[in-house]
């Protein structure tokens, strides 16, 4: 039986959710267009639409694994551009103000710290390698 439901799907939003939502809704659909009201350029960029940019993030071990999911070797991508595992515990401390620094400890979970335009810019990369012959974009880059 075949998994396809429908020949179209339209997801508003290219940034994290939307890449997401797309490489998850492209075995269904013949055809997955993303419409992104930003123009994306082929590099590491701020923008506009995602204000947030600009301020550190770390992909907690949940997210990194759907991602994985959705698109494999997502995580080694990362890496590969730049993105710093951290352990949790033990490269980054958790201080609480009754108890004070808290004793370091080897959970086995690890963040991937990069700024979220390279975050954002390895998935597109990943999607449009990926996807290509589903994926279209309104000021996709060229
Ligand atoms: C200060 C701050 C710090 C954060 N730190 C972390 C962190 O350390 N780790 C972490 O995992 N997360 C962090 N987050 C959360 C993370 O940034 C968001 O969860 C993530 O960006 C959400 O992605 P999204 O694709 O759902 O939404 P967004 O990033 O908001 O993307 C929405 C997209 O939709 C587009 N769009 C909007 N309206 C339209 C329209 N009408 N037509 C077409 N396109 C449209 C926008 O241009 C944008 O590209 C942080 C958030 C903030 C605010």
């Amino acid at each position: 039986m075949s998994n396809v439901f429908g020949r179209r799907a339209v997801v508003v939003g290219g940034g994290i959710g939307g890449l997401s939502v797309a490489g998850a809704l492209a075995g269904y659909f013949e055809q997955v267009d993303v419409l992104e009201r930003d123009r994306l350029t082929a590099s590491v960029e701020s923008r506009s639409g995602t204000a947030q940019d600009r301020h550190p993030h770390g992909l907690l071990a949940g997210g990194l694994k759907a991602l994985g999911e959705i698109f494999p070797g997502f995580e080694r991508d990362l890496a590969g551009a730049g993105a710093v595992p951290v352990g949790l515990a033990q490269d980054a401390r958790f201080e609480r103000a009754d108890v004070g620094l808290l004793p370091r400890r080897d959970f086995g979970i690890s963040i991937l710290c990069a700024s979220r335009p390279l975050i954002e810019f390895v998935l597109r990369r990943r999607a449009m390698c990926r996807l290509p012959w589903s994926m279209s974009a309104h000021h996709w880059p060229a």
